[in-house]
């Protein structure tokens, strides 16, 4: 058979130009990760090629031996990691997890509660052009204006008015850490399903850094390309008394068949996710976020009108607010992007910047921790945005900030094997 170099050379040029990029620059979207090269042979292998709809030993084709075999390790695995009673490995990603938990629970014109994503939640949390929107009556709760926390009294009122049928705990651009057995009695309270959407923190979870939502929720989704640093994915967890409603939902209520690919590459990313190194990478993702923190609330930063949401963090990321900046977000993601470090603009909360300007950007360090990043590393690489991200920078300063970054990057080589697609 012709390999991808001489069947499609374009393709592969771009694929291995990508790969250049991803070794040379610095990739600090907090959403992103450099899965392992394990994970991504198990992705790149013969299970494309089939067909397995169904479950592990109930499946409506033949020759899935060795697949029910793979996706019962990948169920094994997760609940074993999470503590949890059941697990859906099925969800092609997070969106379609989170489309098929609600599926379950709730019926079209039902009320659900979430976070508003103008202060960090998800699309897939009630945004109106999301099938979430669409289909539910939804409720937005907020952060406070003061300290940039989840306004729990908020969250109480409008359970107790609204009446939601699901409350979701969850973001994609928040710094700190949830209440989950608040937001438990809450749902108990009004009788609604509590769902929580780990995907940002499912790493952190699984590290024992952050605490589990598996206690408190009827049901925890999250994506597996993360801090968990796996596939691109998603998957359920929930008690064992939901396990029929949830399986149904995925298969046949949203998807035909399983990503078997995907599923096994799931299974070596569970694996690989309670070992001790996997710990030891989550806790320089949290240490580098703090520094970075840290080092932009400095007497120098903050003469600059760069402040950050909450003051800090908790997790893996932090959410710059350039409010009192000269630079708006749109400028400061190009910015970063002139010196090699990759991230994405960000509304902050109460922002008065339309989106697609917005005033703040999101940097994440699960990417670099994965790379090898240590203190010493990140305190490099928060000097350097620090100093990206003065409002009047110099071409001479732009370049030598460019060449640090260089240099950070050969230091930590990435898939320093590779010099294509995986094989
Ligand atoms: N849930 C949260 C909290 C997210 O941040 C994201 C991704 O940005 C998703 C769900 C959706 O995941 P996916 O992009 O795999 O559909």
């Amino acid at each position: 058979d012709r390999l991808l170099a001489d069947t499609d050379p374009e393709v592969s040029a771009a694929i291995s130009a990508e790969l250049v990029r991803q070794q040379t620059t610095l990739e600090m979207i907090a959403s992103e990760n450099f899965a392992p090269v394990a994970v991504m042979q198990a992705q790149g292998s013969v299970l494309t090629n089939k067909y397995a709809e169904g479950y592990p030993g109930r499946r409506y084709y033949g020759g899935c031996e060795h697949v029910d075999v793979i996706e019962q390790l990948a169920i094994d695995r997760l609940k074993a990691l999470f503590g949890a009673e059941y697990a859906n490995v099925q969800p092609h990603s997070g969106a379609q997890a989170n489309a098929a938990a609600m599926s379950a629970l709730l019926q079209p014109g039902d009320t659900i509660l979430g976070l508003d994503l103008a202060h960090g939640g998800h699309l897939t949390h009630g945004m109106k052009l999301n099938f979430s929107g669409k289909l539910y009556d939804v409720a937005a709760y907020h952060v406070r204006a003061d300290d940039h926390l989840v306004d729990m009294a908020e969250v109480e009122r409008l359970a107790f008015e609204r009446r939601p049928k699901l409350i979701v705990a969850g973001w994609s651009a928040y710094p700190r850490q949830l209440d989950f057995a608040e937001f438990r009695r809450i749902a108990d309270e009004v009788g609604a399903h509590l769902m929580v959407d780990m995907a940002h923190f499912a790493g952190l979870v699984a590290a024992g850094l952050h605490p589990s939502p598996v206690p408190h929720a009827h049901v925890v989704t999250s994506t597996t390309h993360k801090t968990l640093g796996g596939p691109r994915g998603g998957v359920i967890l929930a008690t064992a008394d939901l396990a029929k409603k949830f399986n149904s939902s995925v298969f046949p209520g949203q998807q035909g068949g399983p990503l078997e690919h995907v599923i096994a590459a799931k299974a070596v990313a569970f694996k690989l996710a309670g070992e001790p190194a996997f710990r030891e990478r989550q806790e320089r993702t949290l240490a580098g976020a703090r520094l970075l923190a840290d080092r932009l609330l400095a007497p120098d930063s903050r003469a600059a009108g760069i402040d950050v949401v909450s003051g800090g963090t908790d997790v893996h990321l932090v959410l710059v607010d350039l409010r009192e900046s000269e630079l708006d977000g749109r400028q400061a993601e190009d910015r970063l992007d002139a010196i090699g470090i990759t991230v994405n603009r960000n509304a902050v909360p109460f922002d008065p910047r339309p989106p697609m300007v917005s005033s703040g950007v999101r940097i994440g360090t699960p990417a670099l921790a994965a790379r090898g990043f240590g203190l010493e590393d990140f305190a490099e690489v928060a000097d350097v945005i620090a100093l990206a991200l003065r409002p009047s920078v110099g071409e001479e300063l732009l370049a030598e900030l460019r060449t640090r970054v260089t240099r950070l990057a050969d230091r930590h080589p990435l898939y320093p094997d590779l010099t294509e697609v995986p094989r």
